[in-house]
């Protein structure tokens, strides 16, 4: 694996059994990403760009099974095989490192808890042990601020110097909420104990990231119900929620579907923004080559189930090869000419065609084409296509 990449997938195989069939919707999937790069992840609905991302995840539903390949990927120094953890680990892995937006934010939310619980949530998975030190020298300062009211500064100051500032019971309270805040205990402590510091402190983080991703008034959009939020805010809790706890690699799966034109250039705005202030890798999932070419920096090309071109942006828009990807650019509404659209239609994946997928469809068909899977073949430096045209037998 090179240094400089974040996620490497290797002949990434996924196959859905249902009752008509085999669904064969990844066929040796190849896929890598570099650190602090935006890659476009493009293609028709149906092609497989969301199993893709939900096998990064390992999230991929019934009755789907991951059936071979392997999928790389880089924490800080470390190089996990995600196909290889337990349980543990992917949830650890899950949120923190890698984390998710998806399609449809209101059928991710959860109904019947607040913005912040829902926030909350995420940080007390992975930040518990920071709120819990915040909580406790935020008490720590308090009690000696009481304590120098009542008996004078240099009482204070020797209290502290002997360190007996917070109590082990006190200690015991915070992480008793750290562990479950929505517990019985957990409540109660809170609303009758002083020992409400700890939830303070998770609001202030809640309150920060909502900010962060420019909700006017956040104070108040914490206290609100899914059902209280237009289309946009509902998107930009779900980001907030996602960017929790600065996740190394973002997965943004159409994230701007849903909304109006103008909601949709905003997100596409704040999402540019987020990635230069955090410096996270996102892998965004569109159809929309607009949104491409506003964002990202490389671009993998999808059809049926493998990706069929990868390169950056500037080369998939100025010369792209594979004759799928000519035809999906071509096909772009342009003012004053014909609407040109790709002939055929796309092939059912439980008996997909043998040799290329795109044979049925594809004008420079060959012998070979009809046979052969074609592999990757690195037509320029960093510009990799597959298919026959640009491998050894057609030159
Ligand atoms: Fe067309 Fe053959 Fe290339 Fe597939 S491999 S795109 S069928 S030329």
């Amino acid at each position: 694996m090179s240094q400089n990449n974040i996620l490497e997938v290797e002949n990434l195989n996924v196959r859905f059994y249902t009752y008509a069939g085999v669904v064969e919707a990844l066929d040796s999937v190849n896929l890598t990403m570099r650190k602090g790069e935006i890659l476009g992840l493009v293609g028709e609905t149906g092609c497989g760009k969301s199993v893709t991302s939900l096998s990064v995840m390992r999230l991929v539903p019934p009755p789907g099974k991951i059936e071979g390949g392997n999928i790389y990927f880089v924490a800080g120094s470390n190089r996990h095989s995600v196909l290889k953890m337990d349980d543990g680990s992917l949830r650890k892995m899950r949120g923190k490192d890698i984390s998710m937006i998806f399609q449809e934010p209101r059928a991710y939310l959860n109904p019947v808890y607040n913005v912040e619980d829902q926030i909350a949530e995420v940080l007390l998975e992975h930040r518990k042990e920071e709120f819990l030190k915040a909580a406790i020298e935020t008490h720590r300062k308090k009690r000696l601020e009481n304590l120098a009211k009542a008996k004078g500064a240099k009482a204070a100051a020797d209290v502290e110097k002997i360190g007996k500032v917070s109590s082990t019971f006190e200690v015991n309270t915070y992480k008793k909420l750290a562990r479950n805040p929505r517990s019985l205990a957990g409540r109660f402590l809170a609303k009758f104990s002083r020992q409400r510091y700890f939830k303070s402190e998770v609001r202030k983080e809640v309150v920060r990231i909502l900010k962060s991703v420019e909700i006017p008034d956040p104070e108040r959009v914490a206290r609100m119900y899914p059902h209280e939020l237009s289309g946009g805010m509902a998107q930009r809790v779900v980001i907030a929620m996602a960017l929790a706890c600065n996740p190394t690699l973002l997965i943004a799966d159409e994230p701007t579907t849903n909304l109006d034109v103008t909601v949709q250039a905003q997100i596409l705005n704040l999402i540019k923004q987020l990635k230069k202030n955090l410096n996270s890798s996102i892998l965004y999932i569109t159809h929309d080559l607009g949104v491409v070419a506003q964002l990202c920096d490389r671009v993998a090309v999808m059809y049926a189930g493998n990706i069929i071109e990868m390169t950056d942006v500037f080369k998939i828009f100025d010369k792209p090869l594979h004759p799928y990807a000519q035809a999906l650019l071509e096909s772009i509404p342009r003012p004053g000419q014909a609407f040109k659209s790709i002939r055929g239609l796309v092939p059912s994946m439980i008996n997909p065609p043998k040799g290329c997928r795109f044979n049925d469809r594809c004008s420079y068909a060959m012998e070979i084409c009809l046979k052969i899977k074609p592999p990757f073949f690195e037509a320029s430096k960093d510009h990799y296509v597959a298919c026959h045209l640009y491998g050894e037998e057609s030159k």
